[in-house]
């Protein structure tokens, strides 16, 4: 595992203000008796300008917290609770939860963008790039000249690291990275203040992922926006995002700063995650694995969802579950484990 070296947190960053406040946020799959709960009260703030890393195994609840958020979520997805505010820039808080479909046509792309698993094979194969950039363009921003749309797709393949002259070029012209980056262009094209990211690099080699994300972490800080990346990959999140939040079972099991998350990971969970994932540069951690599987959401283990897995069980974890609570004083992490939580013998 490499030492965190891209992107300490700034000052900035670290106090910067929320940009979408996540409370509580619960989604099942199905309803009634069939239903399945897939996200469990879920807390998670992004803050203006950072990037938050999302990790965890396949099935954690990353991408259903992702098309929760967007409003993407299709059946038998359904948002049984919480709150998700976004904070415009100089404006107030708006709900996003209520948001009229016309209010989430608007959103959607301008403020909040997301780049989708396996995104780089969504391009028309029949279509340019000019033409798939300048439609986005057309479509919101129907003030624009067609020289303006030509001209702003240009600057957006610049900004990606891809020569401008391949704006004619079809998809099957393209590498994977190329594609890749052109869907990211897309995602930036109106200067969204969020960008979503779900596995965007999992399909391309790990240097390629690395040089991909080394460019989103330089244009966040030359255009300010914030970004959520997913991945199940902890170490690229280790080296590239101010903060990490963890799943499990459709719960965040920790949150902290990626390096103090790196340094002394307090969930077990989050520990054997650091001892999956082969480091490219740095010391070498013994790569150990989590034994077992991510549990099934039809049968939930009861208390800690971890504990059939974890080599710290005892006695409160297979009873209650543990709440996400802050851990000592550090008010930048909280952590959901008995471990780490004096109230164990409290009310779960
Ligand atoms: P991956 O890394 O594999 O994408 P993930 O962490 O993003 O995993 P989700 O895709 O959000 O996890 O899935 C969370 C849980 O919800 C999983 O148990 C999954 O089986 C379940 N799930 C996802 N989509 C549906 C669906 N359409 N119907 C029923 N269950 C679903
Ligand atoms: Fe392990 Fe218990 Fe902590 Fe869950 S609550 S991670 S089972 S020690």
């Amino acid at each position: 595992m490499s030492t965190p070296e891209t992107t300490p947190v700034t000052t900035d960053v670290a106090t910067a203000p929320p940009v979408l406040e996540i409370s509580s946020l619960c989604v099942d799959y199905g309803v009634g008796q069939g239903a399945v709960r897939a996200l469990h009260d879920v807390d998670l703030t992004l803050r203006r300008g950072e990037v938050l890393g999302l990790a965890g195994e396949s099935g954690s609840g990353k991408s259903t917290l992702a098309y929760a958020v967007t409003r993407l979520l299709s059946p038998p997805g359904v948002i049984t609770g919480g709150d998700v505010r976004y904070h415009p820039r100089g404006g107030e808080p708006v709900d996003v939860l209520a948001m009229t479909p016309q209010e989430l046509r608007a959103f959607r792309w301008q403020e909040i963008s997301i780049v989708f698993q396996g995104a780089m094979n969504s391009l028309n194969p029949v279509h340019t790039v000019r033409t798939q950039l300048t439609d986005v363009l057309k479509a919101h921003r129907p003030g624009m000249s067609r020289t303006e749309r030509v001209e702003r797709a240009r600057e957006l393949l610049s900004l990606v690291g891809i020569s401008p002259d391949r704006l004619s070029a079809y998809p099957h012209q393209l590498s994977g990275g190329m594609r890749q980056r052109v869907m990211i262009a897309m995602a930036l094209a109106l200067e969204p203040e969020v960008v979503i990211m779900d596995e965007p690099t999992t399909a391309l080699d790990v240097v390629m992922q690395r040089q991909i994300l080394r460019q989103l972490v330089r244009l966040r800080e030359e255009l300010g926006f914030s970004v959520v990346f997913i991945t199940h990959d902890i170490s690229l999140l280790i080296e590239f995002s101010d903060r990490i939040a963890i799943m499990y079972g459709g719960r965040i099991v920790e949150q902290a700063g990626a390096a103090e998350i790196y340094r002394d990971p307090r969930h077990p969970y989050s520990d054997g995650l650091l001892h999956s994932f082969p480091a490219l540069r740095g010391p070498r951690r013994e790569l150990t694995g989590i034994p077992g599987s991510p549990p099934d959401l039809k049968a939930m283990p009861p208390g800690c969802a971890f504990h059939p897995r974890c080599p710290k069980a005892f006695d409160p974890c297979d009873r209650r579950v543990p709440r996400l609570a802050p851990v000592g004083t550090d008010t930048d992490r909280s952590v959901a484990c008995w471990l780490n939580d004096d109230r164990r013998s409290g009310e779960a």
